[in-house]
């Protein structure tokens, strides 16, 4: 047996710790430890600086390149076998290697959180009692076991205590436990640690309707190709049935015995297609979201990894789910910046995910009805194979957008006259509406007639919000309020108006326009709580006439098959913005929007509300759809060089001392300024970020060009190691964001 006995002599772990450092550590073997135990993937507790750490062995070698007096055993091998398999510690190599982050800090954030804690892994399943023989009940004047051995009568899966514990009989009888500990005595009730199945499989798979021509097409090649890697782009109008297709190459992935991964922009916003997976099919299925407490977390995680659930269905951070039996994965709203994690570890889940296709062999679906312009580049270099749906399925046209020109026009809170006037024909007609405002609250400025004083936030660049309701105001970047004042601060006039329109206000103004007809409004204040959102979309769901309004939150994956008119209170924004995918998204947003209205037998109708009418995109958008604007963004985009044609990363710094980011960028870029000539990588900056200062820090920050990919990483690389070694990055918080969605 090779024991550590002499902590220089080999086999040395090489060790992923979760710090701030992109390198991996070296350590002998923890005391006792026998080498052929230690393996890839299991966690281990090693000394680091002066404190422990949970690390992960990523290699055991025989080698370091430590000298044998620095190297340290390491504490305690904390598994007895992996706890992350070699496909997922080979994606999450490559992730932190293209994202330029330490592996450690990727690993533990993929980890489940008990195994971030320096113990042995908990029992995967909870124990679960069942009763031995349903027919054997204890005698009725045991009255607790007697209600006991009823309630487990009905769950042929068993119950765990904490079922038991949450129903009538836990509730009410405080000596459960005891009247089951004496059952188990008895011989009554057995104990199960068998793996319960996820969600309520309900056996059988339900049937959806039969595929139109394009959607079996569509299907066809994807099926065709179910054997190995490839990216298809499903390209479809919202109604166009690509969840449909994604839903029905999943069933013949489980048929074929393999398991589905799906990953969605956010759970909580589409509860409609979580139910609709849940109804069609029999197999388990496993959700995976925010919401979900560690416990939770940890069974589904579980029941994924050991086979149990076949289909796993979750936002972002599912894309490193363990899967034994991986078979297909479906990326839906493939354009949606959800999926980009825009702190820490700043991974796009979506490219996360081709990558994992890739290295396991499988099939990836990137859907969209709104296709990134980085996805149909890849597309058009025939690098992910494009799959169309032009029509709506069952029948449904798709809307027809028109502008309504601002200019000279009398705006009552926010709300044109055709705007009105439209709204009035279709609730007439007996159909739903749907107004659309990017922003929440009441007004998004506070303004003095008198003075011209306007209520901004003292912490960043940005005026506060109106919340009348709440009588307050509010920043919307860091949160910050102070109640709204009855007189100018600098005048002392009491003639302070909301400037602009937000949630609040349009939905204020149609409740007085409409006395008649509900208005919703559906926006992070109004739907705080799960409830309060499914309570909305139900009321949404039963057909009678309303006009919802709402912010993102509306746009996002529902069906509305009742509304027939979407109104866009205001373009402009998207139009004359610093950030250079602003239009991207506002395109996509418009036509998402759009996509709400007209799903059902009746045909839409969308008006944009804009100070522009002549603007490009817009006209482009009107007559030619997301399509012809895709084309001609793209062709601005290799103009300008940006994003796709050349590859970019963003280095921000922020300081509560206003002039330390930008010097501290500005050093930075003076050390690597010559590398980065000489390999052809642009260096823009530093210079303020748009929003110059947040939460009471200044920010600055610099980007990153390139045409290849390989010198942009290379710089990146050096950038990082020379970030987190000098003692000057400890005086700002900085970051780097490979491929960064949100440039400020
Ligand atoms: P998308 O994901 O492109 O928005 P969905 O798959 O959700 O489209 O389909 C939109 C609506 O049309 C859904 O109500 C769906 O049940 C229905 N649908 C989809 N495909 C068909 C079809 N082939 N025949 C009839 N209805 C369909
Ligand atoms: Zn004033
Ligand atoms: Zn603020």
């Amino acid at each position: 047996m090779v024991t550590a006995d002499d902590p220089g002599r080999g086999p040395y772990l090489r060790v992923a710790v979760p710090a701030p450092l992109s390198q991996l550590f070296d350590y002998s073997l923890p005391p006792a430890c026998d080498a052929a135990q230690a393996l890839p993937g299991m966690r281990v507790l090693v000394p680091f600086g002066r404190s422990r750490k949970v690390g992960v062995v990523v290699e055991v070698s025989d080698r370091t390149a430590l000298a044998r007096q620095r190297i340290r055993p390491a504490l305690q091998l904390l598994d007895s076998a992996p706890v992350l398999g070699t496909d997922i510690l080979t994606l999450a190599r490559w992730a932190a290697d293209y994202y330029v982050h330490p592996l450690g800090e990727v690993l533990s954030g993929i980890l489940p959180p008990p195994a971030r804690r320096a113990k042995q892994l908990p029992a995967a399943y909870p124990v679960r009692w069942r009763l031995r023989d349903e027919h054997l009940r204890p005698a009725a004047r045991a009255r607790v076991q007697f209600a006991l051995a009823e309630l487990l009568a009905d769950a042929p899966h068993g119950l765990g205590e904490a079922e038991i514990a949450a129903s009538a009989i836990g509730r009410e009888a405080a000596g459960w436990r005891r009247a089951l500990a004496a059952m188990r005595e008895r011989g009554l009730v057995e104990a199960s640690t068998a793996p319960p199945a996820p969600g309520d499989p309900t056996g059988d798979d339900g049937e959806g309707p039969p595929l139109h021509d394009e959607q079996s097409a569509a299907l066809d090649e994807l099926l065709a190709a179910l054997d190995g890697f490839g990216t298809f782009v499903l390209d479809g109008v919202t109604g166009s049935g690509k969840t449909e297709v994604y839903l029905c190459a999943i069933a013949e992935v489980l048929r074929r015995g393999r398991q589905a991964l799906l990953l969605v922009p956010e759970i909580g916003l589409t509860p409609q297609l979580v139910n609709r997976v849940r109804q069609r099919f029999g197999a388990p299925l496993a959700v995976l979201h925010s919401a979900l407490g560690d416990g939770d977390r940890y069974r589904v995680w579980c029941a994924a990894r050991d086979g149990h659930a076949r289909i796993v269905l979750g936002t972002r951070s599912a894309v490193f789910t363990p899967l034994p039996e991986p078979g297909l994965i479906v990326v839906d709203e493939e354009h949606d910046s959800s999926l980009k994690q825009q702190d820490g570890f700043r991974y796009h889940a979506r490219d996360v995910a081709v990558m994992r296709a890739k290295l396991a062999g499988l099939p990836v679906v990137l859907g969209s009805a709104t296709p990134s312009l980085e996805t149909l580049a890849n597309a058009a270099r025939l690098r992910y194979r494009r799959l169309r749906l032009t029509r709506r399925a069952g029948g449904a046209s798709f809307p027809t957008l028109k502008l309504v020109d601002l200019r000279r026009r009398g705006l009552s809170e926010g709300l044109s006259e055709p705007l009105l006037e439209a709204l009035d024909t279709h609730l007439g007609n007996g159909a739903q509406t749907l107004v659309f405002i990017n922003r929440r609250g009441f007004a998004p400025t506070l303004l003095c007639h008198d003075c011209g004083w306007v209520a901004e936030c003292r912490r960043c660049d940005a005026r506060q919000t109106v919340h009348r309701k709440l009588g307050r105001l509010e920043c919307h970047h860091c949160g910050s309020g102070a109640p709204l004042p009855a007189q100018c601060p600098e005048c002392g006039s009491e003639e302070l108006r909301p400037l602009g329109a937000g949630t609040q206000r349009v939905e204020q103004a149609l409740a007085a326009r409409f006395p008649d007809i509900p208005v919703l409004r559906i926006d992070r204040d109004s739907t705080r709580g799960r409830e309060r959102l499914d309570t909305l979309l139900a009321r949404i769901d039963d057909g009678s006439p309303c006009v919802l309004v709402g912010t993102q939150m509306l746009a996002k994956g529902h069906h509305f098959p009742h509304v027939t008119l979407a109104g866009i209170v205001n373009a402009d924004s998207g139009l004359y913005s610093v950030d250079f995918r602003a239009p991207e998204h506002l395109a996509q947003l418009v036509v998402q929007v759009a996509g709400r209205a007209g799903r059902a037998e009746r045909p839409g109708e969308v008006l944009i509300q804009t100070h522009n009418p002549e603007h490009p995109l817009l006209q482009l958008l009107i007559q030619r759809g997301y399509e012809g604007f895709a084309e001609a963004a793209l062709v601005e985009r290799e103009h300008t060089q940006l994003p796709p044609f050349r590859r970019m990363a963003l280095l921000r710094a922020e300081a509560s001392d206003e002039s330390r980011p930008h010097a501290f960028l500005q050093r930075l870029c003076e050390r690597h300024g010559e590398a980065a000539r000489g390999a052809g990588v642009e260096l823009l900056g530093p210079a303020p970020a748009p929003m110059g200062r947040r939460a009471g820090r200044f920010r600055a920050q610099v980007l990153l060009l390139s045409e290849g990919r390989t010198a942009l990483h290379g710089l990146c690389e050096r950038v990082r190691g020379d970030l987190e070694s000098s003692p000057a990055s400890r005086r700002v918080r900085w970051s780097l964001d490979v491929d960064p969605t949100d440039t400020y």
